[in-house]
C-alpha cells in the first residue's frame, strides 16, 4: 500500500506526495515538527504539516531569499537571518566573500538540531565550524530591538504569519528590522503566494512601505510551495533593486547558483498584473 502526504492549500486543493518513510516526528515548545523520505523531491521538512523545505526544490528558495538583497548591497558584511533553522539560507550568505558575519536566530531549537541531523545539505554552515556563522536560538522580535544599526542585510525566512511568525508581518516589527539595520541596508521577507494570499500580501507590504522608502515585490517558482507561485519582500533604506543593481558583480560571481542569475535578478521583479495588484 502507497502512503502519500496531503498539505492543503486551500479547503479544495493541495500538493499530495507519495512517502517512502518518517524519519523524525515530535513537537517542541513551538511547533510539530517531522521530516520525511518522499519519492519525488528526496528529505522533506513539515512544521505543524506545512511544507517547509525539500532537498529537491530548496535551491530557489534559499538562491532567491539571499542573492537578490547581497547583490545589490554593494558590501554585505554583517547578515541576519531570522527564522531559517533548516540552514539553507545561512549556506548560501557565506557563499559571498564580502560577509564577515552571519547570524541565525531561529526560534526553535529543535528545527535547527534535526536539520543538522538529517537535511546535511542545507544545515552544512549551521551545523559545521565556519567561524563566520553565529547561531542563537530567541524569538527574532525580540533579538534586534537589542541589535540597532548592526546589520547590512536582515532576512526574515519565516513560517507564515501564524503562530511565533504572526509579529513577523506586522508594522512594529518592520520598525524594528529598520532600526537594526544599517543606514544602507536592506531587508528581504518571504511573503507568501501572490496566487492565494492576496489579503497577507496587501496587509504586509502596506506594513512595510508605512516603514521603508523603497519597497518591491519578486518572485520565484517554487513547486512544493502553495500555487508555486511564490513572493519576497525587497524592502531598502537606500538600494534600489533594479536601479542599484550591479549586474557585472553578479555575473563576476565565483560560485555557481542553480536558480538565480544576473538577468533572473531583473526579471524576478517583473510580476504579473494581478501580483502587482495585490500590493497596490
Ligand atoms: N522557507 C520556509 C518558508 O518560506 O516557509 C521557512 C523555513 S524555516 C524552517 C522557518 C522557521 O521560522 C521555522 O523554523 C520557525 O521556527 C521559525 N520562526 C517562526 N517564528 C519565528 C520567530 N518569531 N523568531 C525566530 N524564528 C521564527
Amino acid at each position: 500500500m502507497d502512503l502519500w502526504y496531503t498539505e492543503k492549500h486551500t479547503d479544495a486543493a493541495g500538493i499530495t506526495l507519495r512517502i517512502r518513510k518518517s524519519l523524525f516526528s515530535g513537537e517542541s515548545e513551538f511547533q510539530k515538527l517531522d521530516i520525511v523520505e518522499t519519492d519525488e523531491y528526496g528529505r522533506m521538512m513539515l512544521l505543524d504539516g506545512l511544507v517547509m523545505v525539500t532537498e529537491r526544490d530548496e535551491f530557489v528558495y534559499h538562491d532567491m531569499v539571499t542573492h537578490p538583497a547581497l547583490f545589490t548591497q554593494p558590501n554585505p558584511k554583517k547578515v541576519l537571518v531570522i527564522g531559517g533553522g533548516d540552514g539553507g539560507t545561512i549556506r548560501e550568505i557565506v557563499r559571498h566573500p564580502e560577509v564577515e558575519l552571519a547570524v541565525l536566530c531561529e526560534i526553535d531549537g529543535l528545527v535547527i538540531e534535526k536539520s543538522i541531523e538529517l537535511l546535511p545539505s542545507m544545515a552544512c554552515e549551521i551545523g559545521g565550524s565556519n567561524p563566520k556563522v553565529k547561531l542563537h536560538v530567541d524569538d527574532g522580535i525580540a533579538y534586534i530591538k537589542e541589535h540597532r544599526g548592526e546589520f547590512d542585510i536582515i532576512l526574515v525566512d519565516s513560517t507564515d504569519p501564524i503562530g511565533p511568525a504572526v509579529g513577523l508581518f506586522e508594522e512594529g516589527f518592520y520598525q524594528t528590522v529598520f532600526a537594526a539595520l544599517k543606514e544602507d541596508g536592506i531587508m528581504v521577507a518571504q511573503s507568501e503566494s501572490p496566487f492565494y494570499h492576496a489579503d497577507i500580501q496587501k496587509d504586509m507590504y502596506h506594513n512595510l512601505r508605512a516603514v521603508f522608502p523603497i519597497v518591491e515585490m519578486y518572485q520565484a517558482f517554487i513547486p512544493t510551495y502553495p500555487s508555486g507561485l511564490w513572493s519576497f519582500a525587497f524592502a531598502s533604506k537606500q538600494y534600489h533593486p533594479i536601479k542599484d543593481f550591479d549586474r557585472e558583480r553578479a555575473a563576476q560571481r565565483k560560485f555557481h547558483t542553480r536558480y538565480y542569475n544576473e538577468d533572473l535578478h531583473l526579471g524576478a521583479f517583473m510580476l504579473p498584473t494581478f501580483a502587482r495588484e495585490n500590493i497596490t
